[in-house]
Order: C-alpha cells, then sequence, then structure tokens
C-alpha cells in the first residue's frame, strides 16, 4: 500500500469572490488553481478545471485578496505591557512579525530604528526558510540631524547624527554594505528641538544612497521640505506634509516623479477623538484580543480618550490637513502605499494595518484603491515581483474574509484563513505562543 502524500500539491480554490489586488474588479465565483506554492490558473468557477488528484476547496460565501503589505513599520520595541530599548531583540521582532502575520499582513518594512545586526540576521534566516512571520525589509539605522532623528526618548543613539556632507556620504556607505532594504532620513525640527537635516545633506545622502543602488525614505513634517526633498530625488515619504494641506505643485511633482507616499493617518487621528470610535473597540475588545495583549490593548483604547471636546475639536481640523492631502494625491494617481507607523508605543501589528486603511477610505479613497495601496503598490515598492496581486505566475500569499471588504473596508479584519506560498498559516499555534507567558 502506498503512503499517502503529506499534502496535496494542487489544489483548486472554487467560489469565493477574488479581489486580484491590481485595481481590476473583483471575479464573483471565482476558481483558482495553485501548484507548488504558485498559482497557475485564475478565472470563473467551472471554468479552471482541477486535474486529476487534486484537492479542492470549497470558499463559497467567501472572499479572497492579497495578503497585506506595511512600508511604515518599527519592529522590537513592544515587550508585554513595556515599550524601551532594551526589549529590542530577536524575540520581540518575532513577536512582532508573528503578530502581523496572525492579522494578515505578510511583509513589513522597519523605517529605521533597528539597531546592530538582530534586524538583518531575521531577515537572512527568513530567506533561508528558517524563520516564519511577516517577512522583515529593514532600513537598518537612519540618519538624522544631531537631536532630529527618531521622535522618542526609547530610540535615542540609534539613528546616525550627519553634520556634514563626507559623514553623509561615508554613513550612507556604511549602510548599503550591509545591504539594507532603504535609507531612512529625518528631516524635521521636531518642533522647534533642533535644526533639521539640512538641503545639502539630504541631496547628499539620496545622492550616495542612489549611487549605490538604494532608496530613500523621508519621514518629513513641513510642506517645504516635502517639496525640497522631491526635487532631491527622494523616492517615498513614510508620512504626508503635517503643516499644511499639500498644494498642487507638491502633488504634480509627487505623480510625475512616482515618488512612493505612505499616509500614516493612524497614530494622527487618535488626537481627535475623545474615546475610541464604538465599532472599533468592539473589534479591539473582541477578536483582536486572540493576538494583542490586554495590557496593550488597554493601552490603545486610552490612547483615543484623556482631552477635552476643545482639545479634539482642534486636533480633527489638523487632521482634516491629511485628509484633504491624501484625497488630493489619490485622486492625481499618486503612488499610496500603506504605512501604518506600526510598532509606535500605541500602534501594535495588526491593529495599525486594518486601522489606516479604514482611515484611508474616511479620507476619501474607495475600498479598492486602499486594498491597491495595501497589496500590489507595496510590492512594487519592494520590487517583489512574486506577491501583492493574485493571477497566474504569482506565490499563493492570500487572506479568506468572512465578509466583502469592497462593501465596508473594516471587512479587512474578519480573516477565516491565511495562506502564504500555497500552504496555510497556522493561526492557531501563533495564537498560543503570542499569548504565552514572557
Ligand atoms: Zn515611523
Amino acid at each position: 500500500m502506498m503512503a499517502a502524500p503529506a499534502f496535496a500539491q494542487t489544489t483548486l480554490y472554487e467560489g469565493a469572490r477574488l479581489i486580484p489586488g491590481d485595481g481590476k474588479p473583483a471575479i464573483e465565483r471565482s476558481a483558482f488553481l495553485v501548484e507548488n506554492g504558485t498559482i497557475t490558473r485564475v478565472g470563473r468557477q467551472g471554468d479552471v478545471k482541477a486535474p486529476a488528484g487534486a484537492a479542492r476547496v470549497d470558499l463559497t460565501g467567501k472572499t479572497v485578496m492579497p495578503a497585506l503589505i506595511d512600508i511604515h513599520t518599527h519592529t522590537g520595541f513592544q515587550k508585554g505591557a513595556t515599550y524601551r530599548p532594551e526589549n529590542y531583540s530577536r524575540e520581540t521582532i518575532v513577536d512582532d512579525l508573528n503578530r502581523a502575520l496572525y492579522f494578515g499582513v505578510s511583509t513589513v518594512v522597519s523605517e529605521g530604528i533597528d539597531p546592530g545586526e538582530v534586524a538583518f540576521r531575521i531577515r537572512d534566516d527568513q530567506a533561508a526558510g528558517t524563520l516564519g512571520g511577516a517577512r522583515l525589509f529593514t532600513a537598518g539605522r537612519g540618519m538624522g540631524a544631531p537631536n532630529a532623528g527618531p521622535g522618542a526618548d526609547t530610540y535615542r543613539g540609534i539613528a546616525y547624527d550627519v553634520t556634514t556632507e563626507e559623514e553623509a556620504r561615508r554613513d550612507v556607505r556604511e549602510v548599503t554594505a550591509r545591504k539594507v532594504d532603504f535609507i531612512k532620513i529625518w528631516v524635521d525640527d521636531r518642533n522647534g528641538r533642533a535644526p533639521e537635516l539640512s538641503p545639502p545633506l539630504y541631496r547628499a545622502i539620496i545622492d550616495e544612497a542612489h549611487r549605490h543602488g538604494v532608496r530613500v525614505n523621508a519621514h518629513v513634517f513641513y510642506l517645504a521640505d516635502a517639496k525640497g526633498l522631491v526635487a532631491a530625488g527622494i523616492d517615498g515619504f513614510t508620512h504626508m506634509a503635517r503643516d499644511k494641506e499639500m498644494d498642487d505643485e507638491v502633488v504634480q511633482a509627487i505623480v510625475k516623479r512616482g515618488v512612493v507616499v505612505m499616509p500614516t493617518l493612524q497614530s494622527t487621528e487618535r488626537g481627535r477623538n475623545t474615546g475610541m470610535p464604538p465599532p472599533l473597540a468592539a473589534w479591539l475588545n473582541g477578536p483582536a484580543r486572540e493576538a494583542i495583549p490586554p495590557e496593550i490593548i488597554a493601552r490603545v483604547q486610552a490612547a483615543y480618550g484623556g482631552r477635552t471636546a476643545a482639545q479634539a475639536a482642534a486636533a480633527r481640523e489638523r487632521y482634516a490637513i491629511l485628509q484633504r492631502s491624501l484625497a488630493k494625491l489619490s485622486a492625481a494617481g499618486a503612488r499610496i502605499v500603506l504605512g501604518g507607523d506600526t510598532g509606535l508605543q500605541d500602534d501594535p501589528f495588526g491593529f495599525a494595518e486594518h486601522r489606516e486603511l479604514e482611515l484611508m477610505v474616511d479620507a476619501g479613497m474607495t475600498p479598492m484603491q486602499a486594498i491597491v495601496a495595501a497589496t500590489s503598490r507595496g510590492a512594487e515598492y519592494l520590487r517583489l515581483r512574486k506577491t501583492g496581486t493574485l493571477a497566474a505566475g504569482k506565490s499563493a500569499d492570500f487572506l479568506v474574509l468572512d465578509a466583502n471588504p469592497l462593501d465596508d473596508i473594516v471587512n479587512t479584519r474578519r480573516i477565516a484563513r491565511i495562506f502564504v506560498s500555497g500552504a496555510e498559516v497556522d493561526r492557531n499555534s501563533l495564537r498560543a505562543g503570542l499569548n504565552a507567558t514572557k
């Protein structure tokens, strides 16, 4: 008697609504064939046949879409209820990556506060197939003017302090030699705390990075800096301008030069609230509890409160600047990607991404546009040719949802199953690991 194969190499998934992720319309009652982890055919149910011996999975009533890609995260600082530099380790980064994957995020980019070797080792181990979780990309240690780099004390001393063009070019060569996926710079005076990275310095960084084939993402606050950075050839913005609405001049320049924009709305929107919106609270205190510890949930919820109605009203006006800028960028066809500033103290993995999608739609993007930003656009920016869309030749990296996110974007949270390279992610074991006492 022959042993049964451990798993079927070929599987036909039938009956789901399929959102391809590239902006093309959904296929109702789809069928798609996955062979050895790769999608080989996509079509309507009945048109795509299962070869002899193939397994069949009935997904009637479900929606499938590509797994999410978050281009603006910071891994490794959260441990239990604490958030501090001593926590930064392989263990805490892996926790963040597992939590991201649990909530349907297959890929994350850590933007510039990764000290030492740990993130690079994790990246190597994932490439070798010996470590799971969301796939990590890293900018290693980013660069800013002294005392004008990453915002919180937690990150003190991690970024390079750059004061001369020679130093800037040397630091860039140092990080490109370590094969960072991006270079992160901060161009901000941190509310007057310190002089910001000057145009000659950021021009030197961008020029040297491009000589080495590495792209540069900028944290920006002021519209004037955003304009200077676009003119200097910046590749991506981890934030929009926050002092003023982005005007037509900068929007057109961003579109023309193909600059990638991470709206990063979700951490800023807190200020306009006097409490957490009830539907969000229901999710956070319900399904999110499966993989986010209660002490973090309590803190996220608290961050939505603690202010007067007048303070919230003032913040709502400041936040409306971001909403209008995003609507303009989207209408003009800018390359928008998902970025949650995920992994900051009150922005846990899983929560930040799904909230960000909701806020992108709230600001005027369609659910389809938000999904494109969170899938194919992110893959394109990471030069991942095998993921980000559901089409023949792509890796079978997809979410199975219980409800349609094109009807209501918050349905991206209603995850039934997750597949990466055609293999189902074991969410129960991820959940158990994340809930274990550490
Ligand atoms: Zn950030």
